[in-house]
């Protein structure tokens, strides 16, 4: 007779256990959904903050000025060192990738 007793109670706790987590699952999705309704008018404002947050990561990171050891190549356009600097024809200068 125990496993009688024994077999339901794992079903019953199983389906409980099943049924919390549906539960939990639909709050959550209500709790999503009604967050994102009000976060809509929120959004505009808080965009312009991580917006300029990314525009500084650039600046630090892209942006430097040319040094004065260095050239702008006229056919890649890249900024390199002097060092690299092969050609100078009519006033442009060409790196050793690009006058070779
Ligand atoms: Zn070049």
């Amino acid at each position: 007779m125990a496993t009688d007793y024994d077999a339901p109670r794992r079903n019953e706790a199983d389906e409980l256990g099943e049924d919390s987590l549906e539960e939990l699952k639909a709050r959550r999705a209500e709790a999503q959904s009604s967050s994102v309704d009000v976060d809509e008018t929120d959004f505009n404002e808080s965009l312009e903050l991580p917006g300029a947050d990314l525009s500084n990561e650039e600046l630090t990171v892209r942006v430097l000025p040319k040094q004065e050891d260095e050239f702008t190549c006229s056919r890649c356009f890249l900024v390199q060192h002097r060092s690299r600097l092969a050609a100078t024809r009519g006033g442009e200068n060409y790196c050793r990738d690009c006058a070779a």
